[in-house]
């Protein structure tokens, strides 16, 4: 009778073990099992740059976890960079016009000096990348932006892109890494769809450092992510 039962529960356990690798494999993480066919998303998006010493180091990461993100530049920080721009549209990633300037006073005196602004940074991302883009951030987020400055980026055909949770390394002085990272569970939660602000700017080295753990985290959760 015990030898019985020891081989029915070495049966049940060898069945179980077999049931969850299958799922593990389907789903890559065990945790996603719930969500099998969940609509969870991320967007990641990386404000403010080109920069030489942050954004191939998030190039790199992205790479190797094999997941693409958004880029809403600064054109004139684009000059002598070319080559990193072209990199992040050449590996998939989606390039988006933040600024050319970046300078508040100047470009959001009137609708025209904003639409100026926005169009140098196309041109350059066009020049690089040899396409225009459509989506564009504005500089702060369009949160307290004057109405009819926000309807002369839609009239002129762009999508305005803002963020829902952000990982707060423009905000937290010398951050940590590990204070990124929980900025950017904290601010996820609850979400189904995320849209992430990070920043690439030179002094974000600390973004660059966290960026492995936070995809990590939105793996884990069942997102997938997505481009703009
Ligand atoms: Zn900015």
């Amino acid at each position: 009778m015990n030898r019985r039962i020891g081989a029915f529960t070495a049966f049940m356990i060898i069945f179980c073990a077999i049931v969850l690798h299958y799922f593990a494999l389907l789903n890559r993480s065990p945790i996603r099992i719930g969500y099998a066919d969940s609509a969870y998303k991320v967007y990641l998006t990386f404000d403010d740059g080109p920069s030489d010493r942050v954004t191939p180091k998030i190039l790199d990461t992205l790479k190797d976890e094999g997941v693409k993100a958004t880029f809403f530049i600064v054109g004139k920080s684009v000059k002598d960079r070319e080559n990193i721009v072209k990199r992040a549209y050449d590996e998939g990633h989606s390039i988006g016009v933040h600024s050319y300037s970046h300078d508040y006073k100047s470009i959001y005196s009137s609708p025209r000096a904003l639409l100026e602004d926005i169009e140098k940074c196309n041109k350059t991302i066009e020049e690089v990348t040899g396409r225009r883009s459509c989506i564009y951030r504005f500089p702060g987020g369009s949160f307290g932006v004057k109405s009819q400055l926000v309807s002369a980026v839609t009239d002129a055909g762009y999508r305005y892109v803002d963020w829902n949770a952000s990982v707060r390394d423009a905000e937290i002085v010398n951050a940590t890494p590990q204070e990124l990272v929980e900025a950017a569970k904290s601010s996820s939660t609850d979400r189904k769809t995320v849209v992430l602000l990070c920043h690439d700017t030179t002094d974000k080295t600390s973004t660059a450092a966290a960026l492995s753990e936070i995809i990590g985290f939105y793996k884990a959760g069942g997102y997938k992510f997505y481009t703009f």
